[in-house]
């Protein structure tokens, strides 16, 4: 069982995510029960990955069949770009949830700034009346930068309880974290494998791998633990599910996550997703 980490608003996390995209349909229905299995307890999706409805009936599905309490569970997804408005952002969260079929959203999260749109601030108030209402119970955001947060926190006078970055061995993400522990925000990590470019066979990896007996992906996301942030491994095989979620019983030392975290690159993200230019709607 994973520990749990306490938000700015009281709500809790689990220290590990189970990322869904881009799972979709009977393969998204049957991966987020097989992760459900396993033991995750935190499962990300998002209006833009297509599978809000499938996420939220294995959810209700597995919850029925296995009799587990609906509070163990929490549940995240993310409204788009092109729902910045204020009303229409207030539309796509009840959207959600009735998409879900849930009776309520866990964490809502604006899924990135946007910021030539110029739109977010609103955006973030309204997920502010969302919670409010009780459609939501945690508010957060996604691709925020330090700018764009103290935008919002300026705006509305609340501070996000999470920010989802992209955050892996090749793109550490320090001076966000930082911030992050300045304001109270819980990171969650995106990508936090690497995707397609994970670092398994990085000696600072494999060595730590081969000291504690864990695997190279278990190595990384017990660096992301190491330094506070939750990350949200995405996998569509129930054994490597598994894997990734044992990452508890064993530690890496200082020294150990700072030798993984110099594998740091000029630019390390994976595909330029830097939120001051990349948008998504
Ligand atoms: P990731 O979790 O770092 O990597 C996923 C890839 O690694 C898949 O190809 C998976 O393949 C493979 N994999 C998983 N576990 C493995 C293991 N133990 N050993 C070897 N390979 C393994 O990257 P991601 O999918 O891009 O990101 C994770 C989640 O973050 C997404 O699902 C989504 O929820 C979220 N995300 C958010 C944003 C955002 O803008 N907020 C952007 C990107 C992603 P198999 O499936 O074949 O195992």
């Amino acid at each position: 069982m994973t520990e749990s980490i306490i938000l700015n608003d009281g709500h809790s996390l689990p220290e590990i995510g189970f990322g869904t995209y881009p799972l979709r349909g009977e393969e998204g229905y049957l991966a987020v029960r097989s992760a459900l299995d396993a033991g995750y307890r935190l499962i990300d999706s998002a209006v833009n990955y297509g599978n809000e409805e499938e996420v939220g009936r294995a959810i209700r599905d597995w919850l029925k069949d296995t009799g587990t309490d609906r509070d163990e569970i929490v549940v995240q997804t993310k409204i788009p770009g092109r729902h910045h408005e204020f009303e229409a952002a207030i539309a796509s969260g009840r959207d959600s949830l009735a998409t879900m079929g849930l009776d309520r959203i866990d964490v809502l999260l604006i899924h990135w700034p946007n910021p030539s749109v110029g739109k977010f601030k609103e955006a973030w108030r309204a997920l502010v009346e969302l919670r409010e209402a009780g459609v939501v119970r945690t508010v957060g955001v996604s691709n925020f930068t330090a700018e764009h947060l103290a935008e919002i926190i300026d705006d509305s006078g609340v501070t996000p309880a999470i920010n989802q970055i992209e955050l892996h061995p090749y793109f550490p993400q320090a001076q966000m974290l930082a911030e992050h522990e300045r304001l109270g925000i819980v990171t969650e990590a995106w990508s936090p494998l690497g995707k397609a470019s994970a670092p398994y066979a990085e000696p600072a990896v494999l060595e730590a791998a081969r000291r504690h007996e864990a695997t190279p992906a278990q190595v990384i996301l017990r660096w992301h633990i190491e330094r506070g942030a939750v990350p949200l491994p995405k996998s569509g095989r129930p054994e490597r599910q598994a894997e990734n979620l044992d990452v508890v019983e064993f530690e890496l030392s200082d020294a150990e996550v700072a030798e993984i975290s110099a594998l740091a690159r000029e630019d390390g993200r994976l595909f330029g997703g830097d939120p001051n230019v990349h948008e998504e709607m």
